[in-house]
């Protein structure tokens, strides 16, 4: 089975994040793989220890994304992609999507993996571009993965518990954080991690038209998020659950 995780090198999400101009500050931070893509690693190395076959992780980012791939290959990823070139620095989704999609065809693939929402951009639209772009269906939200007859089974996560989805494979699924406990590299993982193939790609070696390198969104403001304002406090003199009762009411609760 050739699985394929995307993973986002990020500024460490423990620190503060900065802005340069409307963009995220990334050079010169501490940055990190993306914990959120570590679920998405875990869910990969289970389903390939299951069921054999290798798993690739594919990013895009700047020269130095180089060491979320090595912390992915550390936990026991087989090889890694990286395609980092200037043309690429402000991407937006889409393009982002494009340049994923690309590399990752270069390969046979039979899953590949996304976290639901990168921890620095929170769009959460990345997965559903490169499902379409793949030509392959998206299942989102999953929990509990399993390959069962060239399927791949797995449980979607719901507001109210879960439904059991079967895809036929190749897919694209969304990994929801708590979906596993990611593994900590070992220390001959980390030193093996180091002469694990990487696949370094600028945009040429994809076959792209720099058409559509270009991004077609701008980040026009940033405002700070409203405060939130303070809630009403109802003393009970007798008349408070009906105005409870009138509250639900108002804001459609009941
Ligand atoms: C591998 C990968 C997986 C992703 N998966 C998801 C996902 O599952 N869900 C989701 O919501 N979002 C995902 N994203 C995030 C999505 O790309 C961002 O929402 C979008 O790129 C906008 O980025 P930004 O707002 O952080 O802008 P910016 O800070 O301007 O960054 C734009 C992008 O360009 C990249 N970049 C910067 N310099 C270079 C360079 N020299 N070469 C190549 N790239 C460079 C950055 O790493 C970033 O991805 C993913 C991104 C990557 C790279």
């Amino acid at each position: 089975m050739n699985i394929v995780v995307c993973v986002k090198q990020v500024p460490d999400p423990n620190l503060p994040p900065q802005l340069d101009g409307n963009r995220l500050k990334r050079q010169g931070l501490a940055a990190v793989l993306d914990p959120g893509d570590e679920f998405g690693v875990e869910a990969g190395l289970q389903l390939a220890e299951a069921n054999g076959g290798e798993v690739t992780v594919v990013s895009m980012g700047p020269p130095q994304a180089m060491e979320a791939i090595r912390k992915a290959l550390s936990m026991g990823a087989h090889k890694g992609v990286l395609v980092s070139d200037e043309s690429l620095v402000n991407s937006d989704a889409l393009v982002t999507a494009r340049v994923l999609a690309a590399a990752i065809k270069r390969n046979p693939f039979d899953l590949v993996i996304a976290g639901v929402e990168s921890t620095d951009g929170y769009s959460g639209v990345v997965p559903g571009m490169l499902a379409a772009l793949l030509d392959i269906p998206q299942a989102t939200f999953a929990k509990h993965l399993e390959v069962k007859d060239s399927a791949l089974l797995m449980h979607r996560q719901t507001e109210k518990g879960y439904d059991v989805v079967e895809c036929p494979l190749p897919v694209l699924i969304t990994v929801t954080a708590g979906v596993n406990e990611p593994r900590y590299p070992s220390f001959k993982g980390i030193v093996g991690a180091k002469s694990k193939p990487v696949d370094q790609l600028a945009v040429a070696d994809l076959g792209l038209d720099p058409q559509h390198t270009q991004e077609s969104q701008t980040v026009a403001e940033i405002t700070e998020a409203p405060q939130r304002a303070s809630g009403e406090i109802i003393e009970d003199d007798g008349t408070a659950a009906a105005k409870i009762a009138d509250f639900l009411v108002r804001t459609k609760v009941i």
